[in-house]
């Protein structure tokens, strides 16, 4: 089996147990949160986590690449500049590097070290062949996955001046970020947001301020809003019961952009957020100020 139908065959299978509605773990399953220690950003060096990288001092605002040639977040000022670098899920323990180029010196590297981190796994039995999709909505699902890749690759400035990110919504959230799926003993791939369980009609809420660059309607993620903050950090809203914004609209922190549903390949209302930094997933948890609550 290739790896590319192994994927959208994990996504399905997925979907079709209910995964990506939360319902692998849900609300009233959800272990209580412990307070997120210190302020956001927080680094966490595992796939999944965020890499604080000091660069020194600059007059100018150093350029930053992953070895794939994607551009990082860079923050900071000429005293001291710092490379907020996502790591993927898919990345391996052990050294990792990004490329700096400050304009003064000449390009260098930086090493960093991947860890593991502890996220929870579920093991599940499902009946053989429940999870085929048919040829339409295979071929619609390509379609859409070659789109978000595009929307994924959004690099834009000015960049952002702080990384922190208020709740988009209110509600329970379990730690659902990084749960490993197993299927009959395969695994698949892991879940690459965090799932906040929520009423149908619930607001959903700019987490930080940001340019809407795409909205749609997807298979799998149903009703969608992207934003970008700015410098390769996006946020990713599924499941939407209602879009109440367009491409091109500007949102400060806090302001609606739709609200909660059930729409896409789920059970169950809730709102799907993933967060991006450089094309990588990364735990939205790492960027919170505080823990969703469901009385907001
Ligand atoms: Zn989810």
């Amino acid at each position: 089996m290739s790896l590319q139908r192994r994927t959208w065959l994990s996504q399905a299978a997925a979907a079709a147990w209910g995964l990506t509605a939360g319902a692998g773990m849900p609300a009233h399953a959800a272990k209580a949160q412990a307070p997120l220690a210190g302020a956001p950003p927080r680094q966490r060096l595992a796939p999944g986590g965020i890499a604080l990288l000091a660069l020194g001092p600059a007059g100018r605002r150093p350029e930053v690449r992953t070895p794939a040639g994607v551009p990082v977040l860079v923050t900071g000022d000429s005293r001291q500049w710092t490379a907020v670098v996502g790591i993927p899920l898919s990345a391996a323990a052990g050294e990792a590097q990004v490329q700096v180029l400050s304009g003064e010196q000449d390009a260098r590297v930086v090493r960093y070290r991947i860890g593991r981190h502890a996220y929870a796994e579920q093991r599940l039995t499902v009946a053989p062949g429940h999870v085929e999709l048919s040829p339409e909505n295979l071929a619609r699902h390509e379609r859409e996955r070659a789109h978000q890749a595009q929307v994924i690759a959004t690099f834009s400035q000015p960049w952002p001046e702080r990384l922190a990110m208020r709740p988009p919504v209110g509600g329970v959230a379990s730690s659902s970020f990084g749960l490993r799926r197993v299927f009959n003993g395969q695994p698949r791939s892991p879940h690459s947001g965090m799932d906040i369980a929520a009423a149908t009609g619930t607001p959903v809420t700019a987490p930080v301020a940001g340019r809407v660059i795409d909205t749609g309607d997807y298979f799998f993620n149903g009703q969608t809003v992207w934003l970008d903050h700015g410098g390769g950090w996006l946020s990713m809203m599924c499941h939407l019961s209602a879009i109440d914004v367009k491409p091109g609209d500007d949102l400060k922190v806090g302001e609606r952009l739709g609200a909660v549903g059930a729409t896409g390949r789920v059970t169950g209302p809730h709102l799907h957020w993933s967060v991006m930094l450089n094309r990588a997933s990364i735990d939205p948890a790492l960027l919170l100020f505080e823990w969703p609550q469901a009385s907001r």
